[in-house]
Parts: structure tokens; sequence; C-alpha cells
């Protein structure tokens, strides 16, 4: 299958619509990992994106969208489908509720409440992304999720931009319910924040980023933790029995202490490599390849199932996989 390239003509007349065809999608995804896709298509404006949707379904090209591509593993084959990106960054607050479009990247929203003195987002720090991928995946850190903060999400499902509350997008630990659905797409949100104290907000920030950037060098290709953390009262006997009451933490318990047992640390397939301090990230030293990381993940998660009886369940998102 295929496209006609009246459909790449069309798209490329639409206002606020870039589009590069074949593009290559490892120079899209912070694990440099992945082949081409037929096109990729950047929305800047919700009408720019309606129309690319509604072109690319008129016309039956398979399509799936991303962000910034700091939480995705891509098949060397590429994708053989459209790849979207809403990137509309617009931030707008009013008293304590920030309105942001998905393509902010998180960052910049955490550096803006603080500039604005409100306080929620400020452990935060430091998480790569966009805005619409942190929603989707419910990102957190440090005791802080962006659920917490969310008061509305608005999303085009196909046929109308519609508006879900936060009980109505089904937050969980790092779920929601557009993971459960991947047609529908996040366009902006309301977050309501707590009144704080800029200067406490912004030292907090700073620490928390530099704490983070020893650990997730800046540069590295990876995805940052690449197994969910475990719910203790979710492990399985075997598992529970053996993990040392310090290793909970709030609950739960570091996929990584797991991983440490079966000697994750420093393990490597290829190019892929787990780093000799965190057996919980994984990253490519250069020459990987998807193949070397899907080889190097399925290890893992033997290793945990035959020593602790434990499914090690994947952070990430895959693209391009059957
Ligand atoms: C070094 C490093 C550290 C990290 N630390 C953390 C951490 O501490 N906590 C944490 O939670 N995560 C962490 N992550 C993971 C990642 O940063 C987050 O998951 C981030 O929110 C993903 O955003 P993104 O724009 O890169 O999404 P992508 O990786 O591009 O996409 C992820 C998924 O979101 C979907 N998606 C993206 N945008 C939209 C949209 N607008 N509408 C619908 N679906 C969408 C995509 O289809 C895809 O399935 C880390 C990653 C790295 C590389």
């Amino acid at each position: 299958m295929t496209f006609s390239p009246e459909v790449l003509e069309r798209l490329s007349l639409v206002p606020g619509l870039r589009v590069l065809p074949g593009a290559e999608l490892r120079h899209h995804t912070r694990f440099q990992l992945g082949g081409p896709c037929w096109f990729l298509a950047d929305a800047e404006t919700p009408e720019a994106f309606q129309t690319a949707y509604q072109t690319l379904s008129a016309a039956h090209i398979p399509w799936t969208s991303i962000g910034h591509g700091t939480n995705l593993i891509v098949n060397d084959a590429g994708y053989p489908g459209a790849i979207l990106r809403y990137s509309a960054a617009q931030k707008t607050v009013s008293h304590t509720i920030i309105s942001v479009h998905a393509g902010a990247e998180l960052n910049d929203l955490v550096d803006f409440a603080n500039a604005n003195s409100l306080a929620g987002l400020e452990s935060m720090a430091g998480i790569p992304g966009w805005v619409g991928g942190a929603i989707y995946g419910n990102a957190g850190a440090y005791g802080q999720s962006i659920h917490q903060r969310i008061e509305s999400v608005e999303f085009f499902d196909g046929a109308a931009v519609r508006v879900w509350s936060n009980e109505e997008c089904g937050f969980r630990y790092r779920h929601s319910r557009f993971k459960e659905n991947k047609a529908l797409q996040i366009l902006s949100a309301q977050l309501r924040f707590e009144p704080g104290n800029r200067q406490i907000l912004l030292e907090k920030s700073k620490n928390i980023r530099a704490t983070r950037d020893a650990k997730f060098p800046p540069a590295m290709p990876c995805a940052g933790s690449i197994f969910k953390n475990f719910l203790l009262k979710d492990l399985p006997e075997k598992a529970r029995a053996a993990v040392p009451p310090e290793k909970i933490i709030e609950g739960k318990v570091p996929a990584g202490w797991f991983l440490e047992q079966i000697g994750a640390r420093g393990m490597q397939v290829g190019g892929i490599r787990v780093a000799d301090y965190h057996a919980n990230l994984i990253y490519n030293t250069g020459t990987g390849t998807t193949a070397d990381l899907l080889t190097l993940i399925a290890t893992l998660k033997n290793g945990a199932r035959h020593q602790f009886n434990l499914s090690l369940e994947e952070e990430v998102q895959y693209l391009g996989f059957a």
C-alpha cells in the first residue's frame, strides 16, 4: 500500500501545516532510532490538524501521532503511513488557571507556572517532551503528576472537538483514557495551580533539574525509564516477599530494584546498553538499532519473570509494530 502524490500536494497547501515527505523517525525521537514514515505533517493550528486528519482519512492513509518523541520506540523499518504532530504551543494565564496547547514543551509550562508564582508542577522540571504527551501518559516525578493540575482537556475525536473534565480523562499511574483510544488527539488543556512563592518554586525546579541532568544527561539518546514502577499491592507474592522495606516509597517499588537483582546494570546488546548506574535506564550508545533494543528488553523481561514471577510493563510506547 502507498499513497497518491495528490494527497501530499493538497496537504502542502493547508495553511499552518508543514509536510516533510519520507521523514526518518530517528531524527524525531530521543532514542535516535526508527526508519522512515511516508510523511510527517506538523500542524500549528487546530484547523490545520483537523484538515490534515480529514484528508488522511478520506484518502484511507494510515496515520498515528507523536509529540516530541521522548517516550517512543520506533521500528527500524519505520512506519508505513503518515505521522501527525500538533505543535501549537501557546500558553495564557488567568489567576490560578493556565491554558496551554498540546505542543508546548512541558519544561516551558513549568517555567511559566513558576514565573507566575503558581505551584504544582515545579517538581516536574526537567521531564522532556510536550504537554500532549505528558497528559497522554500522565507524566510525573518527585511526588507530582500532571493529572493533579488538570481541570479539563480539549481533544479532537475524528469528527468534532470535545472537552473532558479531569475525571472523564480516567487518569491513573502513567495512564489516561487517551491511551485506550489512539484516535483521540489532545489539542489543549486547562490546568489549575495553587498560589506559591516564586523564588521557592524557581529554586526547587533548579535543584531538581540538576539532579535529573546527572541521572539523564541531556544529550543521552534514551526514553527515560523503560519500565513502569510497581504498586506494592499489585506485586506477585514472590516479588513482594523479596523487596527490602526501605525500597518501598509511597506504596511503590521501583522496577529498577528488580532489574538490579537480575544483573541488568551494564548489560548490552549491539549498540544498546543498560546504564551502569541505573538499571531501568536503557540508552543508545550511538550504533544501536531498535532490533537490539527489543532483544535487550525481552532479556530483562524474561529475567524478571524467571526470578520474581514478575511481568515488567513498558512505560515507553511502541510505534510501527503490528
Ligand atoms: C531523559 C528522560 C527522562 C524522563 N523522565 C520522565 C519522568 O520523570 N516522568 C515521566 O512521566 N516521564 C518521563 N520521561 C518520558 C517522557 O518524557 C514523557 O512520557 C513525555 O511526557 C512524553 O512526551 P512526548 O511529547 O515526547 O511524547 P511522545 O514520546 O512523542 O509520544 C508518547 C505517546 O503520546 C502520544 N501523544 C503525544 N502527543 C499526543 C497528543 N497531542 N494527543 C494524543 N496523544 C499524543 C503519542 O501517540 C505516543 O503514543 C522521560 C523521558 C526521557 C527521555
